[in-house]
């Protein structure tokens, strides 16, 4: 059996990623707001370390970790999507990747928008660090380019950051979904701003239809599973073809 900490499990992709661990008869620590083996708010320094104290007092080895948590831009809020998104997935690594085995993977969970987003100030003050003059550059801005921007500094933190940890025998990498059919996104579709432009790019998808959850999930347990074992460092696009059909000659 193997054990995994998991944060955002109960809702979404990350309960889908729950529910096909569990399946086949993994254990799963689960961090969320509300509704988790331990209950905290990832946004803030006090609950990210409540989370990873208690993933460490329920285990002494991870065979993986999956910072699932994260906001839509439907949040008003573009500090708090940034605190969410990007510190607190990153902390929730930081905080436990020592309890990872030999062989341990770590999947963060980025976004098809994320190569959307400019590599500018906002991005690198993430990547340096700076929570508070990250969250103050963007407070103003629209919650999409806090959305974007958080992944797109996710995506780069874990390919600056697999290389120690392959040294070690761990394995990093991420997923980029794009629309999937969950709380989350349903919230963006009812957003009187943001809906009736999402609903134009869903019926854009390539292959003619969203996402499930479960579809997301696969490729998670995909890159959490033997078969992955050469893979690391890569960002893996589950969106139906979309960011092939709007960046044809990026890979
Ligand atoms: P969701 O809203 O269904 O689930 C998110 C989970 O994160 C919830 O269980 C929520 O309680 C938890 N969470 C939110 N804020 C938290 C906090 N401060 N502390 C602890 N837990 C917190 O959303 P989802 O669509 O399943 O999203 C999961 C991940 O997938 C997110 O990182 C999201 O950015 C990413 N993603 C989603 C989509 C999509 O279309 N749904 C697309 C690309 C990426």
């Amino acid at each position: 059996m193997a054990v995994y900490a998991l944060s955002g499990g109960a809702t979404g992709i990350g309960a889908a990623i729950k529910s096909a661990l569990l399946a086949r008869g993994d254990r799963v620590i689960v961090v969320d707001l509300n509704e988790g083996d331990i209950c905290a708010d990832l946004s803030t320094e006090a609950g990210r370390a409540k989370a990873v104290s208690g993933v460490r007092a329920l285990t002494n080895t991870l065979d993986g970790i999956i910072p699932c948590a994260g906001l839509g831009p439907s949040v008003k809020s573009p500090a708090l999507i940034t605190q969410v998104n990007y510190f607190g997935a990153v902390s929730f690594v930081e905080g436990l990747q020592d309890l990872l085995k030999p062989g341990g993977r770590i999947v963060m969970i980025g976004s098809n928008s994320a190569p959307m987003a400019p590599h500018d100030d906002f991005v690198d003050l993430m990547l340096a660090g700076k929570e508070t003059e990250a969250c103050e550059f963007i407070a103003e801005q629209h919650p999409q380019s806090a959305y974007a921007g958080s992944k797109h500094a996710l995506l780069c933190w874990m390919r600056r950051h697999c290389l120690a940890l392959a040294g070690n025998g761990i394995l990093m990498n991420a997923v980029a979904p794009g629309f999937v059919d969950t709380p989350l996104s349903d919230k963006v579709l009812a957003d009187k701003e943001l809906g009736e432009v999402t609903k134009a790019f869903c019926e854009s998808v390539p292959i003619g239809r969203v996402a499930k959850p479960a579809e997301v999930a696969d490729v998670v347990l995909f890159l959490l599973g033997e078969q992955a074992r050469y893979i690391c460092g890569s960002v893996l696009f589950i969106d139906g073809g979309h960011d092939a059909m709007l960046r044809p000659d990026s890979f």
